[in-house]
């Protein structure tokens, strides 16, 4: 008896174990791999990102000088982060916003509209 009094009042008097989501956001751990991120003006599309995604998600087209993203196919896995050859992939600590559109481009110099009809662009860099 004794020894649940003074378990419930040390619990009583504890800190709270949980947080009041979403006021209070708990910092992210310093190797999450959270939002994907190509630094795009030092991509040289080469397209081994691609290669290695285990999702498919990433489509590179070295012309037009576009790499894309379905950030609803991506599994944060960091694969295309370790195999780009310039290190221009990164994942960020934080995790992306909700998602509006199925792609995440990236182009040289000012963004340009995906060449298919029903694409919607999203900006990011
Ligand atoms: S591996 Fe790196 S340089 Fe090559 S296309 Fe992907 S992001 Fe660009
Ligand atoms: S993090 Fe993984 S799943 Fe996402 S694009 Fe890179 S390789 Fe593909």
């Amino acid at each position: 008896m004794a020894k649940m009094t003074a378990n419930i009042l040390r619990n009583f008097f504890a800190k709270r174990a949980t947080r009041l989501y979403p006021i209070e956001v708990r910092p992210p751990f310093e190797n999450s791999r959270g939002e994907l991120y190509n630094d795009i003006d030092q991509c040289i599309f080469c397209g081994a990102c691609a290669l290695k995604c285990p999702s498919q998600c990433i489509t590179v087209d070295k012309d037009q000088a576009t790499w894309f993203c379905d950030p609803l196919a991506c599994v944060y896995c960091g694969v295309c982060v370790e195999a780009c050859p310039v290190h221009c992939l990164h994942q960020k600590t934080t995790y992306r916003p909700v998602c509006v559109t199925r792609e995440t481009i990236f182009q040289k110099g000012v963004l340009k509209e995906k060449p298919k009809k029903k694409a919607k662009v999203v900006a990011e860099g």
